[in-house]
């Protein structure tokens, strides 16, 4: 079967790549915690639930950006791929037809479709996690303080328990 690249020749793709890089949390501009006042005057504080991993505030978000240039790709292997309804070709173990170019120019041509796509789907799932981290800000804040007030009553205890080991001895 006669495939439209053949082993040796020189396409072109469009490679899109995601940036990561951290960004001051908007939520507590990097201070990593929260701060509420109780209508009765108690003062409380919480890990900064939007910027917490693994049990702790880092300060920072993740944000990701979209990029991609093109490259040129060498023909090493060829695959010709066929199901009931389709028949296509695979290029390196990898590339498929469909996003092959002849060309740097047409590749290049479609570059920005291909990062704006990515673009979208980078901002998509942002807004997602924003939107769940959000909806679960009362859940966060709720158990943030039941664990404090646990390490504060064990930390009571173990205090008491000091006292009475010291009253023991004397
Ligand atoms: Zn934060």
């Amino acid at each position: 079967m006669k495939t439209k690249y053949s082993l040796g020749d020189v396409a072109y793709r469009v490679a899109t790549s995601t940036d990561q890089w951290w960004d001051v949390c908007p939520d507590c501009i990097g201070q990593r915690k929260w701060f509420a006042v109780l209508p009765s005057g108690e003062e409380l504080f919480f890990r900064c639930p939007t910027c917490e991993r693994a049990n702790e505030s880092l300060g920072v978000v993740s944000e990701y950006e979209a990029g991609g240039s093109v490259e040129a790709v060498t023909i090493k292997s060829i695959e010709v791929i066929s199901s009931d309804s389709l028949v296509s070709e695979r290029y390196n173990s990898a590339y498929y037809l469909g996003d092959m170019y002849d060309s740097r120019e047409e590749a290049a041509a479609a570059l920005p479709a291909a990062i704006e796509e990515l673009k979208i789907h980078l901002e998509e799932s942002r807004a997602q996690s924003l939107a769940r981290k959000k909806k679960d800000r009362v859940g966060s804040m709720a158990s943030h303080y039941l664990r404090q007030e646990r390490q504060a009553l064990k930390d009571l205890d173990a205090a008491r328990r000091g006292l009475a080991r010291e009253a023991a001895k004397g």
